[in-house]
């Protein structure tokens, strides 16, 4: 996932994921020395529960001695997700969250010369999206997405996800252990529902038969594996709103954003 002399930017929400991940990253950064950690967290405008985070993130990378970009989605989209919320707009403000954050670390990774992202999704996260994408009908979503992601276009920064093999238990006792202080209060915008009731089922399924989440872990490898070179990637043109690469007229976002009235 990394090379010797990368820029990595980190992204660090103030989660014991996100925490555990910079911290085992800044450990490794030690043994090279051309490497170099830059954490960068977004505002998504979250009243009460984001604030908490960033300031835990803030004190973190103070005592870790990392350099701290924040963006925020006022800045970036003119907008919050709490706006986006109360707006009501038929979808849930995730739908839009989810979206805007990963274009905020993108931004943010750029503005910090970043030569790859890494995000701090774990093994329950990985296998979780694995079964909403089934759900959703989009099984092709499996493949273009992993633990790893390059573009071959060159277009997009390099994205990698250290801890997509680690329960999030082990992380929750890692965090535990190491006495890091993390938010752990829920947002108030919830997740996802069938995002919820799969957590769910794959708890349980993991409780009646361990392993049952590193196996649906290996099948998604397989199939990425399986469908690796099926199809060339898509062209890619220049938003017409903000410039980014897309294969469509305007970026996922900025269509977004054209639906948004506050
Ligand atoms: Fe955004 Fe939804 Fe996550 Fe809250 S739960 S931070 S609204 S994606
Ligand atoms: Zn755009």
């Amino acid at each position: 996932m990394l090379e010797y002399d990368d820029r990595v930017a980190v992204a660090v929400s103030g989660g014991k994921d996100s925490l555990t991940l910079l911290n085992i990253l800044v450990k490794l950064e030690g043994r090279f020395p051309k490497s170099r950690l830059i954490a960068v967290s977004i505002d998504e405008g979250i009243d009460g529960y984001r604030d908490e985070a960033l300031e835990l993130a803030r004190l973190a990378c103070e005592r870790l001695g990392i350099e701290q970009v924040v963006v925020s989605y006022r800045d970036l989209f003119g907008v919050t997700t709490d706006e986006i919320a109360r707006a009501n707009l038929g979808k849930t403000p995730c739908a839009y969250c989810g979206v805007f954050r990963r274009k905020a670390i993108n931004k943010a990774a750029g503005m910090v010369g970043a030569t790859k992202i890494a995000t701090a999704h774990n093994l329950d996260d990985e296998v979780q999206t694995v079964l909403l994408n089934m759900m959703h009908g989009d099984p092709m979503r499996i493949v273009r997405t992993g633990p790893v992601l390059k573009d071959p276009r060159g277009k997009f920064l390099p994205r990698i996800k250290p801890l997509s093999d680690v329960p999030e238990k082990e992380i929750v006792l890692y965090a535990y252990l190491n006495g890091f202080e993390f938010q752990s209060v829920e947002c108030p915008h919830g997740h996802e529902a069938l995002r919820n009731d799969i957590r769910a089922f794959l708890n349980q399924m993991e409780q009646k038969h361990p392993g049952s989440k590193f196996t649906l872990q290996r099948s998604a490898d397989r199939l990425r594996e399986l469908f690796a070179n099926s199809s060339p990637p898509s062209e890619l043109h220049e938003c017409e709103q903000c410039g980014d690469p897309t294969p469509h007229e305007l970026c996922e976002a900025c269509v977004m954003l054209g639906t948004i009235v506050v």
